[in-house]
């Protein structure tokens, strides 16, 4: 049989990139399957986005992640977008169908993913996120599409926070709140599931945790935290001080990438590898 040297490419665009670990995530994966794939992190500015994405066509990439600044702007060059990205309003995962480039957001599905495979369950549940920014839009989205009865956003700019909840509200089946975020607040009483969607307590500010009042969790609570590293936030600690069981965002993480992973390549994603790969980057 002739040999074929030719890999398959996949990529991600985005500026600042440097510190971003998905590549050395998907590598890992790639080379755990025996695949001839790469992942290239590519610094892509602003104004250059529309070249670097004939580029990208141009030399037959099987797939794109796209981060700051691209999420949004990518919408207008592709051939169409998947139900959650439309509704979300931007896209991390281009994914080529037919020849076709279609726009879909794998964020909230990694992070509802994550948290079902921890044991709990959405259907029925009051969720409460921190934060409207780009991370708490797909994931209040995906969690009002996977059965949440109420989405209850609490974020500093009211604009971000009312526009988000009016969104779960019009185009999701679930109830979309908006609270103001006062210092020390209360988490909302009947709060089922608590994400901190924010970059509170993000590196190299892993000393700072959400401005709540901690003693307002209940045992009874599953939370949450977008922030991967560290993969034990304060917040996550505090939470678990209190009874309430927690999901890291590492598993968020893992499972998007799991998701981008079997889209492109048609194989199930070793998630295992993903995530050790992920937890020995960040020296857990
Ligand atoms: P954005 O910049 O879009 O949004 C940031 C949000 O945080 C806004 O709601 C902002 O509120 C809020 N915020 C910022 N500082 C504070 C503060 N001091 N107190 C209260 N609220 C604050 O960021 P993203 O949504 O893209 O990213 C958020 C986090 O999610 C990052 O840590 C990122 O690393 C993480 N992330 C994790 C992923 C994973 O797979 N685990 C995937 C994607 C992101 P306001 O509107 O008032 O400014």
């Amino acid at each position: 049989m002739e040999k074929n040297y030719r890999a398959e490419l996949t990529g991600c665009f985005g500026d600042p990139i440097d510190g971003n670990p998905t590549g050395v995530m998907e590598e890992a994966a790639f080379a755990a399957c025996n695949l001839n794939w790469r992942y290239m992190t590519l610094k892509v500015k602003a104004e250059d986005l529309e070249a670097a994405f004939l580029g990208c066509k141009a030399m037959n990439f099987n797939g794109l992640n796209l981060t700051m600044p691209h999420k949004r702007n990518i919408i207008p060059l592709l051939d169409g977008l998947t139900q959650a990205a439309e509704i979300i309003g931007a896209v991390n995962t281009v994914l080529v169908r037919d020849g076709k480039w279609i726009g879909e957001n794998t964020d909230g599905k990694g992070f509802v993913t994550a948290l079902k495979m921890s044991g709990a369950v959405l259907t029925d549940k009051a969720v409460t996120i921190l934060g409207a920014g780009g991370a708490a839009r797909a994931i209040a989205v995906e969690c009002a599409l996977a059965g949440a009865k109420t989405v209850t956003i609490i974020n500093r700019s009211a604009g971000n926070g009312s526009e988000l909840a009016q969104l779960i509200a019009e185009k999701t089946p679930a109830e979309g709140i908006y609270l103001p975020w006062t210092p020390g607040m209360d988490v909302p009483a009947g709060t089922d599931i608590l994400i901190n969607a924010t970059c509170v307590g993000l590196h190299p500010n892993g000393h700072e945790k959400p401005d709540i009042n901690y003693d307002s969790i209940t045992g009874s609570m599953v939370v949450s935290d977008v922030v991967f590293n560290p993969v034990d936030p304060l917040f996550l600690q505090e939470a678990r001080k209190r009874g309430a069981k927690t999901v890291s965002g590492i598993g968020m993480l893992v499972q998007q990438g799991a998701l981008n992973f079997t889209s492109w390549t048609g194989v199930a994603a070793p998630v295992d590898v993903m995530y050790k790969t992920l937890e020995a980057e960040f020296g857990a």
